[in-house]
């Protein structure tokens, strides 16, 4: 599957690594947003939060808590931080592979500014 996030899981596409378990890894996002920019994503193929099945609301567990792991150990868990998850076209999903933003690192904006 042409994939990226799927090539970085098997490691043919390099990435600054995070986190890693045997379901969810996380890494830096190669064109950061924040000071600290994180993807956290499932290993299994999931295009976007539509595609998510009854079996995988456990792995959306996972995905969350290594989320939370990542803020914590970028230093960024005490003054806050935004986690973001793009859909769609319209919700500005580029990369058709499940993934959580992991944002802050700096005073962010609001939503709707
Ligand atoms: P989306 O818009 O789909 O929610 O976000 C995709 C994100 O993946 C973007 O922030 C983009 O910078 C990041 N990205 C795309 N290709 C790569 C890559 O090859 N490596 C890494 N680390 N990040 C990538």
């Amino acid at each position: 599957m042409d994939c990226i996030f799927c090539k970085i899981v098997e490691g043919t596409i390099p990435s600054k690594k995070l986190f890693e378990n045997e379901h969810v890894i996380a890494f830096h996002d190669i064109q950061p947003a924040a000071p600290v920019h994180a993807l956290v994503i499932p290993k299994k193929h999931i295009a976007s939060i539509n595609d998510v099945g009854p079996e995988d609301w456990g792995l959306m567990g996972e995905v969350l808590r290594a989320a939370q792991q990542v803020a914590a150990e970028t230093g960024i868990a005490e003054t806050g931080y935004r986690l973001v998850n793009n859909c769609g076209s319209d919700g500005g999903q580029v990369v058709f592979h499940l993934h959580v933003h992991v944002l802050g690192g700096e005073k962010l904006g609001p939503l709707n500014g």
